[in-house]
């Protein structure tokens, strides 16, 4: 089971640093420390960009593995010597100069799923990354528009059951993005698993409030640990 877990976007030392240890003390290897942000708004906060490099490797230093979004080769050129893992955010699944990038390193790449975007569509550009050689690419449901707005998206648990049942592809859900609402976390995740998902990428904060971008979302450290004993984490 592949849990990412974390704040939204890296903060500051002091906040990505403790949140990184209480992880830890759960085990969690892999944490969601973006520096760049793609914001709808442009004057919403956009991340601590290269300024946060160096955290990057201080959370290697601990153990941890960062996975960091890019939205250019650029961006992935430059943090590429600090994550574990590059991830690919919903704006940026035909971004296809990207994928071709990403396809030439030696590192995981987390594909999220385009907000409007097909299933087929979605493989294809997994296709654009593993057709320049890299074949560790996992994809990641992350909700899709649709016409209600109870939830933030709506998670496409029927993706997740026709990729498991059809494909090799190592699938996880975003609780997060797709709900865009915190109370909504525990059994969506659990929905998700139960389709057949290899796992998740969840924002946690231990102090959603204060969270810089999507607080609204995000769980604290207790319903972390609700969720982990839901989904069986570590058992
Ligand atoms: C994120 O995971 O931080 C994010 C921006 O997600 P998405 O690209 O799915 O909106
Ligand atoms: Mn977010």
């Amino acid at each position: 089971m592949i849990i990412i877990a974390g704040s939204c976007s890296v903060e500051n030392e002091k906040q990505i640093i403790s949140l990184a240890e209480k992880l830890k003390e759960r085990k969690i290897e892999y944490i969601r420390a973006s520096l760049f942000k793609p914001r709808t708004d442009p004057k919403a906060y956009q991340g601590i960009g290269y300024n946060g490099l160096y955290l990057l490797e201080m959370l290697r230093d601990m153990g941890m593995k960062p996975v960091c979004e890019v939205l250019s080769i650029e961006q992935a050129e430059k943090v590429k010597p600090y994550v574990s893992m590059f991830q690919v955010g919903t704006r940026n699944m035909y971004n296809y100069e990207l994928l071709k990038f990403l396809g030439t390193l030696d590192k995981p790449v987390l594909l999220k799923r385009a907000f409007s975007g097909y299933v087929n569509e979605w493989l294809k550009s997994k296709e654009y990354i593993t057709q320049m050689g890299n074949e560790n690419v996992i994809l990641c449901e992350r909700g899709i528009r649709s016409f209600d707005n109870i939830t933030r998206n709506v998670l496409d648990i029927g993706a997740i059951i026709y990729l498991k049942q059809n494909t090799n592809n190592i699938v996880i859900a975003d609780p997060s993005h797709s709900m865009g609402n915190s109370d909504f976390i525990i059994p969506a995740s659990k929905a998700a698993m139960a389709a057949g998902a290899d796992g998740l990428i969840v924002e946690v904060h231990e102090n959603p409030k204060l969270s810089k971008s999507d607080n609204f979302q995000t769980i604290d450290l207790i319903q972390f640990d609700h969720l982990l004993e839901e989904i069986g984490w570590n058992k």
